[in-house]
């Protein structure tokens, strides 16, 4: 990286540590993280979002770009035309849960901006409103500007057609719902794939990164550590599901959510089950643990 690069991090990393301790998420209210990138948080907050979705604007100039436009509805779209500093020409998506993708149909039909992301090849929980123009594929650049440049970094794991996108001049990383902050995101079969998810994880350690720019959250200053806590959580999860197994007879997911997530409100174990399943057909996968008419076990099980 030249030096003139390493000045423009050293200054937006002293904005972004001050946005990061310092700025409150207020939703529709747009949140100057540097000269070149806008946080605007969607008035949706709730179990599944935290404060909201965050919708990203990273541009210069005249030329800008919007990432996860959220989940649709009049006043976040006005709240991204009103927070735009110049023309959007781009709208990238990291995944097309509800959430997050839904926005782009009206922003696209208003300002005629191209449409980027994947789409899924799943139905459910999938917002199949969005059609890109492009689907980038991993490692394709996208260039933004003079100095702005994504590089597409394919996550699968919490959706299979999540992406990441790293900002190269910056080595800033959105994460869409990768990596959210201040909580762990859902892993949902059979979309959802725990050990899709713990190997796409894995994959950022390999990437020399400053700062993540979470789908849900603010600013999260210590990639490789909050990257390395997620993945020894699940791994922590993960012993405790084989230790519930091997001390069990076989057992269907009603029954061992409440022994494996004895740590979490029962409120919530309709939610945990999902990923109860998703750990535990990661441990099938590893021939760790079996399945027979909906009861699990520890071992291959039956054949
Ligand atoms: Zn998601």
């Amino acid at each position: 990286m030249s030096s003139q690069a390493r000045g423009r991090g050293a200054d937006l990393s002293r904005v972004m540590s001050e946005c990061a301790e310092s700025i409150p998420i207020r939703p529709e209210e747009p949140v100057r993280l540097s000269q070149k990138l806008w946080r605007l948080t969607c008035a949706n907050p709730g179990v599944m979002t935290g404060p909201g979705t965050n919708t990203y604007l990273l541009g210069e100039e005249e030329r800008w770009t919007i990432i996860d436009p959220g989940p649709g509805g009049e006043r976040h779209l006005r709240a991204m035309l009103a927070a735009a500093p110049g023309r959007i020409e781009r709208i990238l998506v990291t995944h097309t849960h509800p959430d997050h993708s839904p926005g782009a149909l009206a922003l696209q039909s208003v300002t005629g901006a191209e449409l980027i992301g994947r789409t899924s090849t799943r139905t459910r929980g999938q917002d199949a409103s969005f059609q890109p123009a492009r689907q980038p594929d991993d490692g394709d650049r996208l260039r933004l500007g003079k100095d702005l440049t994504l590089r597409v970094i394919h996550t699968p794991g919490h959706a299979s057609n999540h992406l990441c996108y790293l900002l190269e001049e910056e080595r800033l990383l959105f994460t869409g719902d990768h990596v959210i902050q201040g909580s762990t995101v859902l892993i949902d079969p059979p979309d959802g794939d725990m050990g899709a998810y713990l190997a796409s994880l894995e994959r950022l350690l390999g990437e020399d990164l400053r700062c993540l720019a979470p789908g849900h959250g603010t600013l999260m200053p210590q990639p490789r550590e909050a990257v390395r806590a997620l993945i020894r959580h699940r791994l922590r999860r993960e012993s405790k599901v084989l230790a519930v197994l091997r001390d069990s007879t076989p057992s269907d997911l009603a029954c061992l959510v409440a022994r494996v997530y004895d740590d979490v409100p029962a409120e919530r174990h309709a939610l945990a089950e999902r990923s109860l399943l998703a750990h535990l057909l990661k441990l099938e996968a590893e021939g760790l643990a079996g399945e027979t008419a909906g009861r699990w076990s520890a071992g291959a099980g039956p054949c």
